[in-house]
C-alpha cells in the first residue's frame, strides 16, 4: 500500500444559508486565529473560561449556577444533559423533527436497560420512554405537554424548543407550566434557539436542564463549546444517580469553568485539556451577543425573516415554518417535487441552502448571522436564479420592487 500526501486542504467560501451553521462572524475568526499557544493552564484562558460562564449566564437569563459549556457541537451538550437520565427512568419525549427525533433517540438509549440494550442495540425500545410523535411541520403544543404528563407522570420530560428539521416553534411556556404541575423535570433542546431569539431561563421554572450549540446563533463555528444549564433540583438527582459518563458528566465538566461543589471559585481545575484557540472563540461569540444584545437581535431576525418569507412567497412558495432564523417551503406546483434538485443546483455553486432531512422533502433557508439588506437580497436573488433556471416563473422586476420597499427607507442597510 503507497502512502500519498495529499495537497493542502483548501475550504472555498460560501453562503452558508441553511438551518446551521450560520456564517461564522469574522470577529470570533480573528479571535480564534490569534490566540497565542499557551497550554491550557495558562492565565488568561483559565480567565477566559470564567469569563464565558459569567457570559454565559447573562446571554441566558439564568442564576443557575451550573451554567457553562461542553467542548464539541450541540449534540455533545444534549448528550451531557441527558447523561442525568437512568435505565429505568420514566421519561416523555416530544418528537415532531428530526431533531428531537434523535434527542428522542437518544433518551430511549439512556434510559433503556440491559435487556433492551442486547435486544436492539442501535434502537434500544425502552419501555419507561414513552415518545410522542407529532406530525411533520406541527408544534407542540402546551396542552400536548399538559394531556402527556397528566397520564404518564414522568421523572422526565423531553422538547426541542425550536425543531430546525421543519422550522417550528414548541411552546415554552405550556410545557414548562406543565413541568411545573406535574412535578416533572423539564428538558430542553435549545440549539436553534440561544442567540436567535431573547428569552431568559429563569422564566421556565419547569425546566431543569437546557442544551444548545455553538454555531446557529452565536456565530461561533470553529469547533468550540456547547452551551448548557441545570438547576439545582437537576444536579440534585444526578448527585443522587451518577452517571455512566466521565466527560459528560455536568458535575464533572463544570470543574474546569469553576463550578465546584455547586460554587462559583475563583479558577477552574484540570479536568482535559481546552484550546486557548476556542475559549477566544467563544469569549469573543459571547461578548458579541451581549453588545448586539438579544432583544434587539431578535427583532432583527424577525424583519429579514418577513422580508425572505414575503419574497419566496412572491414567487409562489408556500411557507410552513414560523422560526424566524429559517425559512422551510414548499415549491410552487410547476416545480414540486423538484425540491432535491434545485437545492442540489444551488449547493454547487456554494449557495448553501438545505432540504429536510425527513419526510417530506422540503426547502430550508436559514438566515443566521446574514441580517442585514445586501446578505438578504442575496439570498433572494440566487434562489430566484435558481428557481428560474429550473424553468419556473420568477418575476425579477416583482422581487427587487419588494426588496426596494422593505429596505428603501425604513430597515437600514
Ligand atoms: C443543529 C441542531 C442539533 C445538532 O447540533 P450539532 O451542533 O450539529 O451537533 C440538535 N438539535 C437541534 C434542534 C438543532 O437545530
Amino acid at each position: 500500500m503507497t502512502c500519498q500526501i495529499y495537497p493542502a486542504l483548501e475550504i472555498p467560501e460560501t453562503l452558508a444559508a441553511g438551518p446551521g451553521p450560520g456564517n461564522t462572524d469574522p470577529r470570533v475568526l480573528q479571535a480564534f486565529s490569534s490566540a497565542g499557544v499557551a497550554d491550557h493552564m495558562q492565565g488568561d484562558i483559565l480567565r477566559g473560561m470564567i469569563e464565558c460562564k459569567y457570559m454565559l449566564r447573562e446571554v441566558w437569563g439564568t442564576s443557575n449556577t451550573y451554567t457553562f459549556a461542553v467542548a464539541g457541537t450541540g449534540w455533545s451538550g444534549l448528550d451531557t444533559m441527558f447523561s442525568a437520565v437512568m435505565p429505568g427512568d420514566k421519561v416523555v419525549a416530544f418528537n415532531n423533527g428530526t431533531f428531537s427525533g434523535i434527542d428522542a433517540l437518544t433518551l430511549r438509549i439512556k434510559a433503556a436497560t440491559p435487556d433492551e440494550h442486547a435486544a436492539n442495540p442501535l434502537d434500544p425500545q425502552a419501555t419507561s420512554v414513552t415518545v410522542i410523535d407529532v406530525p411533520h411541520g406541527q408544534p407542540v403544543t402546551g396542552e400536548m405537554a399538559e394531556t402527556a404528563l397528566a397520564e404518564h407522570k414522568p421523572k422526565w420530560a423531553f422538547m426541542a424548543h425550536w425543531e430546525t428539521g421543519s422550522g417550528r416553534i414548541n411552546d415554552l411556556r405550556g410545557f414548562s407550566d406543565a413541568c411545573v404541575r406535574h412535578n416533572v423535570m423539564g428538558l430542553i433542546d435549545a440549539v436553534s434557539s440561544l442567540g436567535v431569539e431573547n428569552f431568559q431561563i429563569d422564566d421556565y421554572p419547569g425546566i431543569a436542564g437546557w442544551a444548545s450549540c455553538p454555531q446557529k446563533g452565536l456565530c461561533c463555528l470553529p469547533l468550540t463549546y456547547a452551551p448548557v444549564s441545570f438547576t439545582d433540583g437537576y444536579i440534585g438527582s444526578l448527585k443522587t444517580s451518577g452517571a455512566y459518563t466521565y466527560v459528560h458528566n455536568p458535575i464533572f465538566e463544570a470543574r474546569h469553568w469553576g463550578v465546584i461543589d455547586g460554587q462559583d471559585v475563583e479558577k477552574g481545575t484540570y479536568h482535559r485539556t481546552h484550546s486557548g484557540y476556542a475559549v477566544a472563540a467563544f469569549h469573543e461569540s459571547l461578548r458579541l451577543t451581549l453588545q448586539d444584545g438579544l432583544a434587539k437581535r431578535s427583532a432583527s431576525y424577525r424583519t429579514h425573516e418577513k422580508v425572505l418569507r414575503d419574497a419566496v412567497t412572491v414567487l409562489g412558495c408556500n411557507v410552513t415554518s414560523d422560526m424566524s432564523s429559517l425559512v422551510v417551503l414548499n415549491l410552487p406546483a410547476d416545480l414540486a417535487g423538484r425540491e432535491m434538485e434545485l437545492v442540489q443546483n444551488c449547493r454547487a455553486r456554494g449557495f448553501g441552502i438545505w432540504p429536510t432531512l425527513s419526510a417530506p422533502v422540503q426547502i430550508r433557508i436559514g438566515i443566521l448571522n446574514q441580517l442585514n439588506r445586501q446578505a438578504i437580497s442575496r439570498i433572494v436573488r440566487l434562489f430566484a436564479e435558481a428557481m428560474r433556471e429550473m424553468g419556473g416563473q420568477v418575476d425579477f422586476e416583482e422581487i427587487e420592487a419588494l426588496l426596494e420597499s422593505r429596505y428603501g427607507t425604513s430597515i437600514a442597510a
